[in-house]
């Protein structure tokens, strides 16, 4: 799938990323405190703490989890000017980074600020290389040589959906981020694909595609709202949910959207019907998690 072959491609999301990677020279070099060089450094946590939610990955695709120590008030970080979700309480703050799929591999940071406003400091991570295998798909060629009509209307749809991946409100304060899978089925592991759709290269696949018949309720991983439901060239039916603090998720090739805008979930409630519309070699659900605007890898977030 295909979905965010351009929709939610990292096109979009290089500014960010751009401005992470230009702060890399001059803070790849800076000694790091104790507490961060050891946070930065169990990029394996998923094995060492496996109750942990998200799991640490840091890969591009993947999310790192980072100290920022003790405090009275929750600080707030950013990666670039992209705020980021920070989970804890006073006794430890935890910054949780989704790495682009874009990302270079090598030295990155974030930038934390007291909530008094006053100090800001960089905290320091590596993102470890992980290579991607390669994909090679048939589909509709008008799904991959696209018609004028079809190229606006994709531009239209991607300018949209930036919007949407913006959405950033409060974290509900007992989040528990471990989610449920939204529909039982065989899952790939097809995060993170170079994709080659009828021998043309696009972007890599950003989601789990979910292997479920038409019709197959899909159902809320989180509590969440509805921020957008539509029908888009590449996605075809989809629906995106809140959860607070920068974390997304949206749900694509649906049959049927249950929801609407500003509609309030709880965990396990349906949204949608499993289909095959957009850009699909079948029917499946395409799953896709963002965090601070990054297409994260699903997996990550549920028992595996
Ligand atoms: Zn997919």
């Amino acid at each position: 799938m295909h979905d965010n072959t351009r929709t939610t491609s990292p096109d979009l999301l290089t500014p960010a990323l751009n401005r992470r990677c230009a702060l890399l020279g001059t803070l790849g070099l800076l000694a790091l405190p104790a507490t961060h060089a050891a946070a930065a450094a169990p990029a394996k946590s998923k094995q060492s703490h496996p109750a942990v939610w998200p799991h640490a990955s840091q890969v591009p695709g993947g999310v790192a989890r980072l100290s920022l120590g003790p405090g009275a008030k929750r600080p707030t970080a950013f990666a670039g000017d992209v705020p980021l979700l920070v989970m804890g309480d006073v006794i430890e703050w935890t910054a949780l980074v989704g790495i682009p799929l874009a990302a270079k591999p090598g030295e990155a940071s974030i930038t934390v600020r007291a909530e008094n406003g006053g100090s800001e400091r960089q905290v320091a991570y590596t993102v470890t290389d992980k290579q991607y295998r390669e994909q090679r798909l048939t589909v509709a060629p008008r799904t991959v040589d696209l018609s004028p009509e079809d190229e606006a209307r994709y531009v239209r749809e991607r300018d949209h959906q930036a919007g949407v991946m913006a959405t950033l409100t409060d974290l509900r304060p007992d989040a528990s981020l471990q989610m449920r899978v939204p529909v039982p089925g065989r899952r790939s592991s097809s995060f993170g694909l170079r994709r080659v759709f009828n021998g043309q290269s696009r972007n890599p696949h950003s989601g789990m595609d979910i292997a479920a018949g038409t019709g197959t309720p899909v159902l809320a991983p989180l509590p969440g709202r509805v921020i957008d439901t539509g029908d888009y060239f590449f996605n075809g039916g989809t629906v995106w949910l809140d959860h607070g603090g920068g974390l997304l998720t949206m749900y694509c090739h649906l049959s049927r959207v249950d929801v609407k805008v500003g509609d309030v979930l709880k965990t396990g409630e349906p949204l949608a019907a499993v289909g095959a519309t957009g850009r699909v070699t079948g029917p499946h659900l395409h799953w896709g998690v963002m965090l601070n605007r990054a297409m994260v890898d699903p997996a990550l977030f549920i028992q595996t």
